[in-house]
């Protein structure tokens, strides 16, 4: 807006609010003309002001991006940035491994879930069968160390072994085809 059009558009606004000021009940109907005559020139003038297109949102880096009805300033592009935040923050700094983006669900995916993980379990027979006699261990030497020692004890069981415990998920069959797809509609701007 150059300062003839400020001008201009400045007197024709104080105006209308004369106008205004001045309406009553009484006021004819050759009056309500003349104020309808001065609000289109009040309009033209703002239009020719005007040069770049009315915001979409109330984003002051976007404000004619598109627009996401639910974002507090209606900026998709803000609110895409936003949730990739939050769910960054959500899954923790810096996880490893593959990205952990998901669809909802309440089951998880699979990096939720344990580890693989293996144990040696020293175990004794009782007479009957084979019991428990110690701690799991995660390491097997720590196990055999443990299991002679019990062997050295004063009252030793007739038997001992030591068991491998092995845990791990294994893939048995797959339905369809999975494609990776992008969660957020721009999430790459
Ligand atoms: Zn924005």
């Amino acid at each position: 807006m150059n300062h003839a059009q400020l001008t201009a558009l400045g007197r024709a606004l104080r105006l209308l609010g004369e106008h205004g000021e001045a309406l009553t009940g009484d006021t004819p109907d050759a009056r309500l003309h003349e104020v309808k005559a001065d609000l289109r020139r009040a309009l033209d003038l703002l239009e020719e002001s005007v040069t770049t297109a009315a915001p979409s949102t109330r984003c002051t880096e976007h404000p004619t991006g598109p627009v996401d009805e639910s974002a507090p300033d209606l900026c998709l592009l803000c609110e895409t940035r936003r949730r990739a935040a939050r769910r960054a923050e959500f899954n923790g700094p810096a996880a490893p491994g593959p990205p952990t983006e998901s669809a909802p669900s309440r089951y998880g995916v699979r990096g939720d879930r344990p580890q693989p993980q293996q144990r040696w379990l020293p175990e004794l027979w009782n007479g009957q069968e084979w019991q428990l006699c110690g701690t799991p261990r995660r390491d097997r030497r720590e196990a055999e160390l443990y299991l002679a020692a019990q062997r050295r004890g004063s009252r030793p069981a007739m038997a001992y072994r030591l068991v491998h415990e092995f845990t791990d998920y294994e893939v048995l069959r797959v339905w369809g085809t999975p494609v990776r797809i992008d969660i957020e509609p721009m999430g790459n701007l």
